[in-house]
Order: structure tokens, then C-alpha cells, then sequence
């Protein structure tokens, strides 16, 4: 099956760059373990606007109804460069598939980043985003954007990871696209969507089933918008149990009654977080190599993502189901 490549613009200092305001960069074994699989843009906006490195710390303030972005030491407001140079570069980024932010910054912060009362005092306002996230979040509304701090949790990575990898195989796709390459990303990728969204993927069926290649470039931009839509949550956690029982479907005239017990016990035990997903995705693989299952076998749920980026240790975690 044809894996590709995402194009994931990153906070550069995360293992890219010594950028940081103390002239340091983060080890981030996450980041580490994409970089054969995924082309990175990396970035780093303050030294983009001539911060330097190493560089006083900066803060957000609240100032006459506004957020601002302040360095205290210098006294600068640098709110003007920050925004102008965020729209510069979301404006000429072309073709992307998704992005990792580094936490707890004023700049790529996505999360609860503290906007303070004043330039030189302690006491926190309230939270909000980074002025450079801020930019990011408007311009890509429902592109898989995280912060790293959050891709520790499996759970948070895995569909991360789904979601970029699907968007970046969907770009592929329709770089030249016709009626007969949409239907069969829809086709291959069908019960990845059928767990993560039924509204949506029968939507989608709908859209498909009224083509022709005449209009196939709104068609194109009507099925993206839904697939970042479907993307925008992670799966219900009983909608993998649904999945596994369609797929059991296709077996159902091949196996004995003592098999389908067996299956069926297994995913109760998925259900009770006992065992990981991929104890059911198992059987289901043995069977689609014994029965010869070419629809079964190409769908894009059994692996979503290169398996070299699943850590070991998430096998005994009860994968999607945590
Ligand atoms: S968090 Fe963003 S602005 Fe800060 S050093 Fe990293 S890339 Fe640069």
C-alpha cells in the first residue's frame, strides 16, 4: 500500500534548531521518529522577526482591550511584526498537511498560554493562544494542528497521525484527479471513516455518487472540506468495535461457530480495555489472508500510518480505546 508523505510545518526548535530565547532546542523523540516519514517545514517566528538568539523572554499582555506581544526587558511591542510576519507566511505556505507547535510559548502556544496583566507584572488575565498559532488556526480551520507536548498521549498521536496521513495520500490523489481516483480513496479508506464519522462518510458517499469528471474540481474542494471536517474529533470510542463487527461480515460464511465466538469474546475484551485493538485487527488479518478478502484487505483502517511510528509500548495500552 503506497504511504505518503505529509508536508507538517514545525516549531523549529523542536529538534531542528537551538532557537529558543535561551539558545537551546528540545529533544522530542515524537518529532525524531516522523522525520523519514513526513517533509518538514520547520519554523521559528521570533527569530523570523529579528529577535535573535539568545534573546530576552517575551509575554502576551492585556492592553486597552487587546492582546499584545511584549518583550519586558526592552520595553518593545512587537505585536505589528509578529502578526505581519504570521500572515506572510500562512499566506505563502502552499500545499500543507498539518502541524506540530511547541507548548506553552506566546508565539506557537495553542493551549492556555498566559496573557498577562501588565509588562512587568506576575499576575495572569487570562489564557489564550499565541499570536503566530493564533494566525495558524485561522488560516487552516480543521487541518490536524497539535501541540507536541500533547502527541505524548497515544491516543492524541494516533490520530494525529491518522489524520495527516490521510489528508497527505488525499492530496496524491488528486494532483491530476479524476472520478475513478476519488472513488477508490473513498473506497480504500471507507471503514477508517465509517469510525470516525458516519454522517460524514455517508455525505461523502452522496457527493460521489452524483460526479463526472466535469465537475470534478468542486467536487474535489467539497470532499476535502469534509474530510478535515471528519478529522477535526477523534473516533467515538465504540465506533472501532462497530467497524470490527462489518468486517466480521465478510467472513461470516467461513467461519464456525466456535471462530466467531472466539472473535466476538476478543472484542468484549476490547471493549473492557483488557486487551489493545490490535488484538481484534490480528484475527481479522489472519482471515483476510486465509479467505482472500481484496476489499477488506485494502482498507486503510488496518494501517493508517507507517507502523514503524506505533512505540511498542503502546500495544499494551489498549490502543483507541484508552
Ligand atoms: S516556540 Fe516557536 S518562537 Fe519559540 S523558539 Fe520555538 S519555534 Fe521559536
Amino acid at each position: 500500500m503506497k504511504i505518503s508523505k505529509p508536508r507538517i510545518v514545525v516549531s523549529k526548535c523542536l529538534e531542528f534548531d537551538q532557537c529558543r530565547y535561551n539558545g537551546l532546542s528540545i529533544n522530542d523523540s515524537i518529532i525524531r521518529s516522523l522525520k523519514d516519514y513526513v517533509e518538514f517545514i520547520p519554523i521559528c517566528p521570533e527569530v523570523e522577526i529579528g529577535l535573535g538568539t539568545p534573546r530576552d523572554p517575551i509575554r502576551l499582555i492585556y492592553k486597552n482591550k487587546e492582546i499584545i506581544l511584549v518583550q519586558p526587558n526592552t520595553k518593545k511591542d512587537i505585536t505589528v511584526k509578529m502578526k505581519k510576519f504570521s500572515d506572510q507566511f500562512v499566506n505563502n505556505l502552499g500545499t500543507i498537511d498539518g502541524f506540530i507547535l511547541k507548548n506553552r510559548s506566546p508565539s506557537c502556544g495553542i493551549y492556555g498560554i498566559r496573557v498577562f496583566d501588565d509588562i512587568d507584572k506576575p499576575s495572569v488575565k487570562f489564557k489564550d493562544k499565541g499570536l503566530f498559532a493564533k494566525s495558524i488556526l485561522h488560516h487552516f480551520s480543521n487541518f490536524p494542528i497539535e501541540e507536541e507536548g500533547r502527541l505524548k498521549n497515544t491516543e492524541v498521536r494516533e490520530h494525529f497521525f491518522t489524520a495527516i496521513f490521510a489528508i497527505a495520500n488525499f492530496r496524491d490523489e488528486v494532483t491530476k484527479p479524476t472520478r475513478g481516483k476519488l472513488i477508490e480513496y473513498h473506497s480504500k479508506n471507507k471503514y477508517l471513516f465509517m469510525m470516525y464519522n458516519q454522517t460524514i462518510l455517508k455525505k461523502m458517499g452522496k457527493l460521489l455518487a452524483s460526479l463526472t469528471d466535469q465537475k470534478i474540481e468542486d467536487t474535489v474542494e467539497l470532499y476535502f472540506e469534509m474530510l478535515k471536517e471528519l478529522f477535526s474529533r477523534r473516533p467515538n470510542k465504540h465506533s472501532v468495535i462497530n467497524v470490527h463487527m462489518h468486517a466480521l461480515g465478510y467472513f461470516s460464511k467461513d467461519l464456525n461457530s466456535k471462530e466467531k465466538k472466539y472473535f466476538l469474546n476478543t472484542l468484549e475484551k476490547v471493549r473492557s480495555k483488557i486487551i489493545p485493538v490490535s488484538g481484534v485487527n490480528s484475527i481479522l488479518e489472519s482471515w483476510m489472508a486465509r479467505y482472500d478478502q481484496p476489499y477488506l484487505s485494502k482498507q486503510i483502517f488496518f494501517q493508517p500510518f507507517p507502523q514503524e511510528l506505533i512505540d511498542p509500548s503502546d500495544y499494551a495500552k489498549g490502543r483507541v480505546l484508552d
